[in-house]
């Protein structure tokens, strides 16, 4: 039944940039501070008071305009969205509602080596409206530090198909802001967070079917399990003729299941009018040249250099470029080894990611430098990519250099012929069989006596040496 069905995905995503004070006051914008700290007469919409936009914001939404192939608008304007809220002490949230001051952009995403576009509808400029804190105990509380922190929201086009490709967009859209570090895009303090809007139709059909709108929600994974959810539940719905209402629906994490919250309003309920207070944003030429000119090298065009210059699989060059810290490590790695190809695939280990810390905030506790002499000793062949794991693994736990690390657990790839002839003579000793497979013609018996002696030497055997001993040792006993 499901396979009917295709499901339509667009988003809108709220960033809270990273400017030091608000949109329209000079109040502080840091995250965690005491409730009601960082607020003044004008985020809190007191009656005459006059709000000043803070021009970086601007600055800010361009970069993330310019960002995300956008076209800029020269001429912005801002308006008054009347809804009557708590955590919204005017009852109006200052927006943009026709003159964003970006639109028709796209943003690139790649899932499983296949290429896709997701179209940008518009990215505009707003204020973030307070936190409603409910504690069982004490009821509701207001904390009004967020409110007037900016925001730009980015409005996609329908373009998703399924939960993976919400979240590939989401990632790279995500990965994009950081590179431009307008924002911090931190998910579990708020500063990235996503509406998904949701419709379901039979496949082939060319019309989009009745959508939902589920908000706030600032988990990867709660977003695809979200999407997820809600398809199945509009397709059970009109599979038993219902009618999907457009609404808004809370999506509870815990439960797994969205609820109705309201139904959904029209852009006409909110009476947007321009702000009378606020003037006319104006963009000339040279402060557009001037951001232009201010952008980072970004990811897309970083996994170009990766699979171009370091001769990366696109693959390994999508991964290491889709964090900005990540990237830049492998950049200061890269300029001290040989085969870029090794760091690159060390840096894809698990032990590697466990030392990244989280989304968030990635925090190495091995240094690129350290890194790229581990890939040294593999190039020399000192090294192999096992013994380079463990040594990853201690200097994660342990202060010291490179090579004391090395020296302290004698990690070194077994060459020596006496040593791994003795050995040798050991395992076969032990295991007649491998000899007489081996003189029956088995091709397996190497490969026994290898794991053999990989156990024997805690994978540090040289296998070219290895083979050689075995051939040495057989042909004595012919
Ligand atoms: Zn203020």
């Amino acid at each position: 039944m499901l396979n009917k069905y295709e499901v339509v995905i667009g988003l809108e995503v709220h960033v809270e940039l990273k400017t030091k004070s608000k949109i329209f006051c000079g109040c502080s914008t840091v995250f965690g501070a005491k409730p009601n700290t960082q607020c003044c007469p004008i985020c809190m919409g007191f009656p005459g008071t006059l709000p000043v936009l803070n021009e970086t914001v601007v600055d800010y939404a361009i970069k993330a305009g310019l960002a995300t192939h956008c076209d800029i608008t020269r001429i912005g304007k801002q308006d008054r969205k009347n809804y009557f809220y708590p955590d919204l002490p005017k009852a109006y949230q200052i927006s943009q509602y026709d003159l964003p001051l970006c639109k028709e952009g796209f943003v690139d995403i790649s899932i499983q080596g296949k290429d896709k576009r997701i179209g940008i509808t518009r990215i505009h400029i707003e204020e973030d409206a307070g936190k409603l804190m409910h504690d069982l105990n004490e009821g509701t509380m207001i904390d009004y530090n967020r409110c007037g922190v900016p925001l730009v929201e980015i409005v996609s086009e329908p373009d998703m198909r399924s939960a993976d490709e919400a979240i590939a967009y989401l990632k790279k859209l995500r990965s994009i802001l950081l590179y431009t570090e307008i924002s911090d895009c931190k998910l579990n303090e708020g500063s990235f967070r996503c509406d998904v809007n949701l419709s379901v139709r039979k496949k082939g059909e060319p019309e989009f079917g009745t959508r939902t709108e589920m908000k706030n929600l600032n988990s990867f994974a709660f977003i695809k399990n979200a999407i997820e959810h809600e398809t199945k539940r509009q397709i059970k719905a009109v599979e038993s003729g219902e009618l999907i209402v457009q609404e808004t629906r809370r999506w509870d994490a815990i439960k797994g299941e969205s609820y109705s919250m309201r139904t959904k309003e029209d852009a006409h309920d909110y009476r947007y009018f321009p702000d009378p207070d606020l003037a006319t944003i104006v963009i000339s030429e040279d402060k557009l040249n001037q951001i232009q000119s201010e952008l980072p090298i970004l990811p897309d065009e970083r996994k170009k250099t990766y699979i171009e210059k370091y001769a990366l699989a696109a693959d390994a060059a999508e991964q290491l470029t889709a964090q900005k810290q990540l990237s830049d490590y492998f950049e200061m790695g890269v300029a001290h080894v040989k085969t870029p190809s090794i760091l690159a695939n060390l840096m894809m280990t698990d032990i590697f990611k466990s030392s990244c810390g989280d989304e968030d905030e990635m925090n190495f506790k091995i240094s690129p430098e350290s890194l790229a002499e581990i890939v040294g000793g593999i190039e020399e062949g000192t090294l192999n990519p096992a013994l380079a794991k463990k040594a990853m693994g201690y200097l994660m736990e342990e202060e010291g250099s490179v090579e004391m690390i090395l020296k302290k657990y004698d990690l070194e790839v077994l060459k020596d012929i006496e040593r791994l002839t003795k050995e040798g003579e050991a395992i076969l000793e032990e295991h007649p069989r491998i000899v007489k497979d081996f003189l029956g013609g088995k091709a397996k018996a190497m490969g026994a006596f290898m794991g053999q002696m990989m156990k024997r030497t805690q994978g540090k055997a040289d296998p070219e040496q290895t083979e050689k001993v075995f051939k040495d040792i057989v042909d004595k006993l012919r």
